[in-house]
């Protein structure tokens, strides 16, 4: 693992922080907020793990069963 984690947009560094997940289906929009992401601290672009990304796809299924037009849901603190 490399321990050197900067931006490759600005070249600041990067550190843990959350982030607003959103995505735009069809049939209705999704926003999650509060999701753990490695966040630039020059320029605010913001990175989601792949374990991260993983669950938000369980939780944006999860979502669309509800069939509203917008869904705005908060990340599942991990205990
Ligand atoms: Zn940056």
């Amino acid at each position: 693992m490399n321990s050197i984690d900067r931006c490759p947009l600005c070249g600041g560094d990067k550190e843990p922080g959350q982030t607003t997940f959103a995505v735009d289906l069809e049939s209705c929009l999704i926003v999650v907020r509060k999701v753990p992401a490695k966040v630039c601290r020059q320029c605010g672009e913001s990175w989601i793990g792949e374990e991260t990304a993983r669950q938000l796809e369980g939780l944006v299924q999860n979502a669309r069963r509800n069939r509203t037009e917008v869904e705005i849901l908060y990340w599942p603190q991990a205990a």
